[in-house]
């Protein structure tokens, strides 16, 4: 599977950890939106788009945030429901698509990391350009 075109969504705030949101096309026919890249320790990262979990209220229904003790709806005690999430689905963040081996990762990560570089290059030259004429 392809990619066959990478958007990327610079944020101005420099400070942020995120520096990107990007959107990946395969095959002309399939986009992914919302994966990020991130400023980590060892360089730029890719990162999947993920959703927050949620514990719903065996009272109320309410999706409550993950980690909560009770219920923000009803009150009812929710400790011992979330307790009983088994420990691997209890992260509170989960993928939404990815990629399920290390060359498909790699594959990704390789193209989005060049689109980005590239687009900061373009970018950054344009700002140049724009301060010559001005002189
Ligand atoms: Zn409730």
């Amino acid at each position: 599977m392809k990619i066959t075109e990478v958007r990327i969504f610079t944020r101005d705030n420099s400070d942020d950890k995120v520096k990107a949101y990007v959107s990946v096309t395969f095959e002309d026919a399939f986009v992914v939106r919302d994966l990020k890249i991130l400023e980590g320790v060892n360089g730029l990262l890719v990162v999947m788009p993920s959703r927050r979990m949620h514990i719903s209220c065996s009272e109320c229904g309410y999706k409550n945030r993950y980690k909560s003790r009770f219920c923000n709806q009803c009150g009812k005690n929710i400790e011992k429901v979330s307790q009983q999430i088994p420990v691997s689905r209890k992260e509170e963040y989960r993928d939404i698509a990815h990629p399920i081996n290390t060359e498909m990762r790699n594959y990704m990560q390789g193209a989005i990391i060049k689109a980005y570089e590239e687009h900061i290059k373009h970018s950054g030259n344009a700002d140049k350009a724009d301060m010559e004429e001005i002189s």
